[in-house]
């Protein structure tokens, strides 16, 4: 396998890296303060930051197709490096409009979407005029197995009307999130996976109430926030449909391959970063007599973490390479693999680089804190780690049995 990167990815790379260096560190702790004290107020200089990063065609990189201006069209294995460098800021993604959930709907729109939906929902996200938030999780239901989900869609004459009650939508409290993509049901009682469906919804849709932003380890994630939404007879035109009925669950397998393996790669980045600020700090202090740096257990906290970060950027990379070469469904065991092991990782990464910062790492001097709440929640965020391992304890199971099965 060659993980040697194209020119035109490490051209990129060179610009997506100077770019965070001239206009996204220097405004780092700035964008926080902003949104820590006007929660959903986007920062006023967003505008500006995107308009930049799209004049220099830094934008839509996660597109696979190149769309002229809007995006260079990257293989997954050409972006992975460059999502890598902005994840080393958390909200860095959204100046080069490549942010979830935008991305993951996006992706949906171009790939499902009819050219009347392309035309009303996916060129304004392509064009980072809106936002968008995806709802699928539901409070009264163990919403990792999708087939759980209760909100219904029916139809009535040319409508759907839809009742549910959805949380962990990410995104809903921006003020630029325009539409929603729900999951629902049409028919529960078709088949197991074939009972649900996903239909737009404008988010000033009558019927659509915002109940409340939910914390995330006390901290409410601004601007965009994560929402608990009812949906009391939600009407939409059945033109808002997807796909079409029942094929809400391919829909779901079909968003969720890249958008989880695009967590992983801004998730090095974020490890990438915690081992630098590690270094960093325990070059510049003293403690009984020597600096942090050299004491033998701080050392190896600092080697194993290399060690570790190394061994889930190829994963990462294995992944996206299978994708690029064998599509989302011939990449899935890898997929699994990279969603349950980059996530523990940054934790665990980041939380050695906590302890070696003393206090000042749980604080939020430094943006490590931030970064251990993000990794923390993508252990739970596009499926907990036990349902990707159960899949993929399963699927090792079948495949070692076939092989067995076929040398006898
Ligand atoms: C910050 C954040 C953002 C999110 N954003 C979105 C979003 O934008 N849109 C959206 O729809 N959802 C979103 N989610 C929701 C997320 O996808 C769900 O929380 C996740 O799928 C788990 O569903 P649940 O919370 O209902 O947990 P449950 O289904 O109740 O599961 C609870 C626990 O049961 C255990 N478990 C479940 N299945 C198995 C198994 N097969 N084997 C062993 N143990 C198992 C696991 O420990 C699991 O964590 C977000 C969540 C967070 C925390």
């Amino acid at each position: 396998m060659d993980f040697e990167f194209t020119d035109k990815s490490k051209e990129l790379q060179k610009r997506v890296r100077d770019f965070m260096d001239q206009h996204i560190y220097p405004i780092e702790d700035e964008y926080n303060t902003y949104v820590e004290e006007n929660l959903w107020k986007e920062y006023p200089g967003m505008e500006a930051l995107k308009e930049k990063a799209r004049s220099q065609g830094l934008w839509n990189l996660f597109l696979p197709k190149d769309y002229g201006d809007l995006s260079p069209g990257l293989t997954n294995l050409e972006y992975a490096p460059l999502a890598q460098e902005m994840g080393k800021v958390p909200w860095a993604s959204e100046v080069f409009n490549c942010s979830a959930p935008d991305t993951g709907n996006m992706e949906v729109l171009s790939k499902y979407g009819n050219a009347e939906q392309q035309a009303e929902w996916l060129t304004p996200l392509q064009e980072g005029k809106i936002r968008s938030a995806f709802l699928m999780t539901e409070p009264r239901v163990a919403s990792s197995d999708a087939t759980n989900i209760e909100t219904s869609i029916v139809r009535d004459g040319d409508e759907y009307v839809i009742n549910g009650r959805k949380w962990w939508s990410s995104g809903v409290m921006h003020p630029r999130c325009n539409v929603y993509i729900v999951m629902g049901k049409t028919d529960p009682g078709a088949q197991r996976h074939e009972q649900q469906s996903m239909v737009i919804v404008p988010a000033d849709t009558p019927g659509v109430k915002v109940l409340r932003p939910l914390s995330v380890f006390g901290t409410f994630d601004p601007p965009h926030g994560h929402c608990e939404v009812d949906l009391k007879d939600v009407r939409v035109p059945v033109s808002n449909l997807l796909l079409g009925e029942g094929r809400g669950f391919e829909i779901a397998q079909g968003r969720l391959g890249p958008g989880r393996i695009h967590h992983c790669m801004r998730l090095i980045g974020m490890a990438t970063r915690a081992l630098e600020l590690m270094c960093q700090r325990s070059a510049e202090r003293e403690a009984f007599g020597r600096l942090i740096k050299d004491f033998s257990s701080v050392r190896q906290e600092i080697a194993i973490s290399r060690c570790e970060i190394e061994q889930a950027r190829l994963l990462t990379l294995s992944a996206a390479d299978k994708i690029d070469q064998h599509g989302i469904k011939g990449a899935k065991d890898l997929i699994a693999m990279i969603k349950i092991v980059a996530p523990k990782m940054v934790c665990d990464v980041t939380d050695r680089a906590i302890q070696i910062h003393g206090g000042m790492g749980v604080c939020s001097d430094t943006p490590l804190a931030g970064f251990y709440a993000g990794a923390r929640t993508l252990r739970l965020a596009d499926g907990p780690d036990e349902v990707h391992m159960y899949q993929l304890g399963r699927n090792t199971v079948k495949q070692v049995l076939a092989a067995r099965a076929e040398s006898v």
